[in-house]
């Protein structure tokens, strides 16, 4: 009898610890909910001047503390390096990034940063084209839709799922992918369908997304289809810059599309450059910089 009653009180004991545990996962996870929240008002408070900048550099500094606190306890403190990146465009490798007269990968920043763009914002990001001629978002040689990769492990802070075309917004259906292991934002734009969700954890080469055709800019007949890449780094001073990656991205592992009928060894079409440079060798293919409306970019050889 007494063992019995010793047995019943150490199920009793179990049960409670487990409400307990599942309470501080069900506290946690609300937390990480919040601060994604705010992250996005943050973002779109910037663009729509809705917030200060002071403002904003406080929040975001509170936000990154409990992403890094979530994401760590979770992922039993693993850190992902550069070096185990993934390129974010399955089936494709750093051919397919656009490229400019000078050099520059299509990459200009103008002294931008995540909190001020400045006047002109310029284009501090990497566009990667696929080989779509018809413009119906899918890869000509396999006829599907291409995914998207997570270069590395984060957590999904915010994401735009209900962009419709004719809106003006730009970034289309975006993703932004907080990465505690470098301190980085990476921001993914143009997507069609998202597979991932505010609050998710994702690891390196995980399908997040498939490329579209979605943004004011991006959805226009003369865009190519491609993905708009950023990645902002929060700098010691506590500054969130957009980073040149392109070494990074070349030496990023690629996968093989998954399609059994393609020859993967197929080298990709180098990106049309011609069509995204005007006479004066300065990048055209701007109007999804981080600006949500279109009234307020004056990009770089921008057809307003
Ligand atoms: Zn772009």
């Amino acid at each position: 009898m007494k063992q019995i009653f010793l047995l019943l009180i150490f199920v009793l004991s179990q049960c409670q610890s487990n409400r307990q545990a599942d309470n501080i996962a069900l506290i946690e996870q609300q937390r990480l909910m919040v601060a994604c929240q705010q992250f996005e008002a943050v973002y779109i408070g910037l663009n729509k001047d809705y917030i200060n900048i002071p403002e904003a550099r406080i929040a975001i500094d509170t936000l990154i503390s409990i992403f890094d606190d979530y994401y760590f306890r979770h992922q039993a403190q693993k850190k992902y390096d550069t070096s185990e990146w993934y390129f974010p465009v399955q089936g494709y490798t750093a051919r397919a990034i656009g490229n400019d007269k000078k050099n520059r990968h299509g990459f200009v920043d103008n002294g931008c940063n995540f909190f001020d763009r400045g006047i002109n914002p310029g284009h501090p990001a990497y566009d990667i084209f696929i080989r779509d001629l018809n413009n119906d978002g899918k890869d000509d040689r396999t006829k599907e839709w291409v995914n998207i990769l997570a270069m590395t492990g984060g957590i999904v802070v915010d994401v735009e799922e209900q962009w419709k075309k004719g809106t003006t917004a730009r970034g289309g259906k975006y993703i932004w992918l907080y990465d505690p292991s470098t301190k980085g934002f990476f921001y993914y734009a143009h997507n069609n369908d998202l597979f991932v969700k505010v609050g998710d954890i994702v690891t390196p080469g995980q399908v997040i997304a498939t490329m579209g055709r979605t943004g004011a800019n991006a959805n226009k007949e003369r865009s190519q289809t491609h993905l708009h890449l950023c990645y902002y780094q929060v700098a010691p001073d506590n500054d969130i810059r957009p980073m040149r990656f392109y070494p990074q991205l070349k030496a990023a592992t690629h996968t093989p599309r998954p399609s059994k009928n393609v020859n993967n060894n197929t080298e990709e079409p180098t990106p049309l450059d011609t069509a995204l440079v005007d006479s004066a060798g300065n990048y055209i293919e701007c109007g999804d910089d981080l600006s949500i409306s279109s009234q307020s970019s004056q990009c770089m050889g921008s057809e307003q």
